[in-house]
């Protein structure tokens, strides 16, 4: 671990380290170390993007420096930022992005997601990614992620949108499927019924251990969403009437409209997605 982190810090291309161990064995510890070694950074005071005072700057320094302020530098320790993976509003974030991604890169005449997003102009022929490599295409995320969002939403349209693809490609699949494997696990998405299992979250966080219990068996088309009062996606129609019941976390598990028995028990709930599995 201290190899891999240390190799990152030298060379950023490398993309990260994915680190994976129980809780309060010192993951989070050693990244901070990590960022106490590292050389302190100069910026320019007041910059929200820490422009480099060496390198070029922002918009907003730049407008600084033309006006004639003298932009004081300072130093500081790297920041060691926390992103909120899992969070209940990472649902709202999503399927903006989602939105966004249709907004600017859908192309109406091809029914897929092109390269080139709409203001940056499309000539005759606008390439787009089809074809799954080790890095898997924006036609087969984008295609499996609008299914998910469909079902998180109940909006058809971001299913339609998806199907489109899928019908795109559908010959091409046929001959190399090889050539498609992220584009398959979407393929079998849209051709199965959706499945969800939905954690109402109570007052003592005890939503963890039934969302754990849920990704255990192999399921992967299961979609696990949770919600908490005054969630702004508690509105969505999957979410519709699933509360926490007395106040305890309350899992529901789902294939297409019908619903297993509420439960709080992580084993129980284990079981149910383990048939909703079985029995597809
Ligand atoms: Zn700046």
């Amino acid at each position: 671990m201290k190899l891999g982190l240390m190799l990152n810090a030298v060379d950023p291309l490398i993309g990260g380290v994915l680190i994976m161990g129980h809780r309060g064995t010192g993951k989070s510890t050693a990244v901070r170390g990590l960022a106490e070694l590292l050389p302190k950074i100069k910026f320019i005071s007041g910059c929200a993007y820490r422009c480099d005072s060496d390198g070029s700057l922002c918009a907003e320094c730049q407008r600084r420096a033309d006006s004639g302020e003298q932009l004081k530098r300072e130093t500081a320790s790297v920041a060691v930022v926390d992103l909120p993976l899992g969070a209940t509003e990472d649902l709202e974030l999503a399927l903006a992005l989602g939105q966004t991604a249709i907004a600017s890169f859908w192309d109406d005449v091809a029914g897929t997601f092109v390269d080139v997003a709409e203001e940056h102009g499309r000539g005759i022929a606008t390439p787009r990614g089809l074809a799954d490599n080790a890095v898997p295409s924006a036609n087969s995320v984008g295609a499996d992620v609008l299914l998910r969002l469909a079902l998180l939403t109940g909006d058809d349209g971001l299913a339609d949108r998806a199907r489109s693809i899928l019908r795109a490609v559908a010959p091409a699949l046929d001959r190399s499927p090889s050539a498609f494997g992220r584009m398959l696990c979407a393929a079998d998405r849209a051709l199965g019924e959706p499945i969800d299992v939905v954690v109402a979250a109570g007052a003592g966080g005890d939503g963890r251990a039934l969302r754990a219990a849920a990704a255990r068996p192999y399921q992967p088309d299961l979609v696990i969403a949770s919600v908490g009062d005054g969630d702004a996606h508690a509105a969505w129609p999957l979410f519709a009437g699933k509360t926490a019941r007395e106040g305890r976390g309350t899992a529901y598990a789902c294939r297409g409209t019908s619903c297993d028995a509420p439960t709080g028990d992580p084993e129980e709930l284990e079981r149910q997605v383990r048939s909703l599995n079985a029995s597809r």
